[in-house]
């Protein structure tokens, strides 16, 4: 089953990637079922940005509150590669978790593309997720 998005959503997650061509943004897939409903912004706390990505954990926190109130989950969550490519990073693959959650992938060239965490794929980590856009 594919994950869906609006259009909306998504263009917000590719116009902060496009404003951010040396540093990688990150933020947060909130939703229910297997839409994706809203997402949290975050600033990218890494210690070099350029390369790596974390969430603020203050903007985790805020995250999870806000989902228990309005009943969605932390679905996964999204960042960019300023050097393009929509493939988890060895980097990513240190941090990833079997948990089944999403990441998903962008470039500032509005590429992108959703992944699953588990015990296989990718760096024996990720697989593609398909990914349905609505209007
Ligand atoms: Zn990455």
């Amino acid at each position: 089953m594919p994950v869906r998005i609006s259009r909306a959503l998504l263009e917000r997650i590719l116009d902060e990637a496009e404003a951010s061509p040396c540093h990688e943004i990150c933020g947060l897939l909130l939703g229910q079922g297997a839409e994706v409903r809203d997402i949290r912004v975050s600033a990218n706390v890494a210690q070099d940005p350029a390369r790596r990505f974390e969430v603020d954990p203050a903007v985790l926190i805020a995250a999870h509150k806000a989902a228990r109130q309005s009943g969605l989950r932390i679905m996964g969550h999204y960042h960019s590669h300023p050097n393009g490519g929509t493939e988890p990073s060895v980097c990513d693959a240190e941090m990833a978790v079997d948990d089944g959650s999403l990441w998903l992938i962008c470039s500032p060239s509005r590429e992108f593309r959703m992944w699953r965490t588990g015990a296989q794929g990718l760096h024996g980590r990720f697989a593609v997720c398909d990914i349905a856009v609505d209007a």
